[in-house]
């Protein structure tokens, strides 16, 4: 109801101006050159719950990068394309417990399949397995998928894209491991083109939300009760989210916050708070997507202050799905 959410937006804005000052303990990205012009105090939030639930508070106004995040959206689009076991024959589904575009841990594992979908290697893996000879056909896929989610097409920020095309020479030495051990599908540079594009899609906390919200509802907008995502897929990727979504930084994420969440270098987290058999005292949040921007990020990439925030949310709504 109405009051309800009042009542929910005056805590999140308390939370929001309490967690600004995390911020200053963290680092905007700088290896991609472009993105250390982001504004570290930045930090907004958006949550997208049932019944058109929507509460948004910060700096929501702002378009980014979605980066690593693009990982989930071309998980799903592969294994919708594809078909599940497809995709999971080709990359792995376990965590690495390294940096997300480690290079060490490719050699690790017999037999030697990417580790998981949303670290580099096992995303540009998945990211040559979409349909399409070109970036733009296989591109195409993913921006059906996301404009789907987030009701209108999305841009590609082509500043980002060329500042990320320069400065490849580490996802170029994993995709040349990946063509040495055959795990490319498609052309390395047409892959590598795609992945550098769909790393540059732009969004904003409410697109976060939706797509969290989708997720959070087993694939089904839950506004309109349409199936957006197949189910089984939708809930592998939550596991994926939960087990691999925060980098390196995951296992800590599970056990303080709880919820399945994917972060981006730029900033960006899309969160997903399933509802759960055990009612809960706020049965309007169940169910529900949040998206979260904070450029300053800790060292494993993950944004501080959004993490904090959501570690702080999880908690006071008893949103953990243990
Ligand atoms: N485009 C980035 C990269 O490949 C994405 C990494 C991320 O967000 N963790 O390095």
């Amino acid at each position: 109801t109405q009051l309800d959410e009042k009542w929910l937006q005056n805590y999140v804005d308390d939370w929001v101006t309490f967690y600004r000052k995390d911020t200053k303990e963290g680092e905007v990205a700088s290896y991609i050159p472009i993105l250390a012009n982001a504004n570290p105090c930045h930090l907004g939030i958006a949550i997208h719950g049932k019944n058109g639930l929507k509460i948004c508070s910060g700096d929501v106004d702002i378009s980014f990068t979605i980066q690593s995040i693009s990982k989930v959206i071309s998980f799903i689009a592969a294994c919708m394309e594809k078909g599940v076991s497809y995709v999971l024959d080709r990359v792995d589904v376990e965590p690495t417990g390294q940096a997300f575009n480690s290079i060490m841990h490719l050699e690790m594992k017999s037999p030697n399949k990417p580790f998981n979908p949303f670290v580099n290697a096992g995303a540009i893996t998945v990211t040559s397995m979409l349909k399409g000879d070109t970036p733009k056909e296989k591109l195409e896929t993913i921006l059906v998928l996301l404009e789907r989610m987030i009701g209108y097409r999305p841009i590609v920020n082509q500043e980002v894209y060329q500042s990320e095309y320069e400065t490849s020479a580490r996802n170029r030495a994993i995709g040349y491991y990946l063509v040495e051990t055959g795990f490319l599908e498609s052309d390395l540079e047409v892959t590598l083109e795609t992945y550098f594009q769909q790393c540059s899609i732009e969004a904003t906390v409410e697109d976060l939300a939706r797509i969290g919200l989708i997720l959070a509802n087993d694939g089904e907008d839950p506004n309109n009760e349409e199936e957006v995502i197949p189910r089984q897929i939708a809930r592998i990727t939550k596991a994926l989210m939960l087990t691999c979504g925060m980098y390196d930084a995951s296992g800590k994420f599970a056990t303080y916050v709880g919820i399945p969440a994917k972060s981006g270098v730029s900033g960006g987290i899309v969160a997903v708070a399933p509802p759960r058999v055990r009612s809960s005292e706020l049965p309007f949040i169940e169910g529900c997507g949040i998206g979260v921007y904070g450029p300053a990020l800790e060292n494993r990439g993950n944004s501080i202050a959004g993490m904090k925030l959501l570690k702080h949310i999880a908690s006071q709504w008893d949103l953990s799905i243990f």
